[in-house]
C-alpha cells in the first residue's frame, strides 16, 4: 500500500509499504477513508518530539470501513463503518472504567513508532487497530465523515476543553489560539451556553470563522490583551481561559488575563519543562489548572449520543482536501499556513 512516512526532519515521505496484517484475534484492518492532518503531526515533522522511528506511518485521525476483523472482533464485521480515536483503550481496565480512555493502561497513540514497538498512522491505504471492539466507534450511515474525522481529534478535544473551563451563563471566557481544536473550542463553549466568548489569534481567516462560530473575535497583533480583557471584565480578568496553542507564551498570556478564581483549561500540547507562571502566581491566583489528553474514545461517544456535531457545521474548519500522493505537499501547506489552510484532509 502507499502511506506517508516520517523520513527525518521536516521529511514527510509518500512510500509504498507492506500492506498491514493482523496480528491478534482481537485486531481490525480498517481501509481509510479520510485521515487528517494534525497540529501535533507538526511537532513530529519539525524534529521536536524526539525518539520517532524513520519509517513510521504518520497520523492518528481517521475514519473507515472495516477490511478484515480478528475472530474475537464481535462488533464489527468488513463493511462497518468506523471512526477511530487517537489513542486504543481497552475498555476494561481502571482508566477505561472511569472514562478516562486516553490513559488506558493497554493504550497506544497511532502513528508512533519508537524503537520498533508502538502503532503506525492512519496517512495511508489501511491501518490496523488493536483492541478493535473496545477502541473503533461505531458510525451511522447519516453521519458525515468529516464530523466522524473530527470527532475522533480536534472536536472532542475542544469540547473537552471547554468542558473543563466550567462554562457558566454570564461569565465571560477567553480562548487563546484560533487552529483547529480552538475554532471547536468555540463552538463547544457556546453549546455548553457561555454568552461572552472572546477568542484570540493573529490569523484574520481563523478569527473570521470564530466570530461565525459564535465568539467575539479579538486580533493579537499590536494589541494589549491583559489590558484589553481587563477592561472588559471590570479589572477582574476572565473567569475561564482555554489555551489550546501549547506555547510558553500562550500560557503566561492565560494566567494573565485570568482572574484569582478562575480556571486555567490548557489542551495546548505542551513540551516544556517548566510552566511560565510560578507557584507563587498560582497561589495568588486560587488557580484551578486543568490539562492534558482528551479521552477522545469517551467523549466521541458521549457527543454522538448527545447528537452535538450533527448540530454544528463543525466541518467548516476544513478548508482543505488532498490525495495521499499530495501529503508531503499538504504538510507544507498545513505547516506554513499557506493558502489560509486551517485544517487539512487526506482522501482514499
Ligand atoms: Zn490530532
Ligand atoms: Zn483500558
Amino acid at each position: 500500500m502507499y502511506a506517508l512516512t516520517f523520513g527525518g526532519k521536516e521529511i514527510i515521505n509518500y512510500s509504498n509499504i507492506a500492506d498491514p496484517i493482523l496480528l491478534s484475534s482481537t485486531d481490525a484492518i480498517i481501509k481509510i477513508s479520510l485521515a487528517g492532518i494534525c497540529g501535533s503531526d507538526l511537532h513530529v515533522y519539525h524534529g521536536r518530539e524526539t525518539g520517532l522511528d524513520q519509517g513510521t506511518v504518520m497520523g492518528h485521525e481517521f475514519t473507515g470501513v472495516i477490511e478484515e476483523a480478528g475472530k474475537d472482533v464481535k462488533k464489527f464485521k468488513k463493511g462497518s463503518r468506523v471512526l477511530s480515536p487517537f489513542t486504543t483503550s481497552c475498555g476494561k481496565c481502571f482508566y477505561c472504567s472511569i472514562g478516562m480512555t486516553c490513559r488506558c493502561e493497554k493504550g497506544n497513540l497511532f502513528g508512533w513508532v519508537q524503537n520498533g514497538h508502538g502503532l503506525h498512522g492512519a496517512q495511508a491505504a489501511y491501518i490496523r487497530v488493536p483492541m478493535a471492539d473496545s477502541t473503533l466507534v461505531p458510525l451511522s450511515n447519516d453521519l458525515d465523515e468529516q464530523k466522524a474525522l473530527l470527532l475522533g481529534d480536534v472536536f472532542s478535544t475542544g469540547y473537552f476543553c471547554a468542558e473543563n473551563a466550567g462554562i457558566r451563563r454570564s461569565s465571560t471566557y477567553v480562548i487563546i489560539g484560533c487552529g483547529p481544536v480552538g475554532l471547536m473550542a468555540v463552538i463547544a463553549a457556546k453549546h455548553l451556553g457561555a454568552e461572552q466568548l472572546l477568542a484570540i489569534d493573529f490569523v484574520p481567516e481563523r478569527l473570521a470563522i470564530a466570530k461565525q462560530f459564535g465568539a467575539e473575535p479579538l486580533n493579537a497583533s499590536g494589541l494589549n490583551i491583559k489590558e484589553e480583557i481587563l477592561n472588559r471584565t471590570h479589572g477582574r480578568g476572565a473567569d475561564g481561559v482555554m489555551e489550546v496553542v501549547g506555547s510558553p507564551q500562550s500560557l503566561r498570556s492565560a494566567i494573565d488575563i485570568l482572574r484569582p478564581g478562575g480556571i486555567l483549561s490548557s489542551v495546548g500540547v505542551h513540551t516544556a519543562v517548566n510552566f511560565s507562571f510560578s507557584p507563587g502566581e498560582a497561589y495568588d491566583k486560587n488557580l484551578t489548572y486543568k490539562s492534558g489528553r482528551c479521552p477522545a474514545r469517551y467523549y466521541a461517544e458521549k457527543l454522538l449520543r448527545e447528537e452535538v456535531p450533527q448540530r454544528y457545521a463543525i466541518e467548516k474548519i476544513i478548508t482543505h482536501r488532498f490525495s495521499l500522493a499530495e501529503g508531503p505537499t499538504a504538510y507544507e501547506i498545513f505547516d506554513k499556513k499557506l493558502d489560509n489552510c486551517i485544517k487539512p484532509v487526506l482522501m482514499n
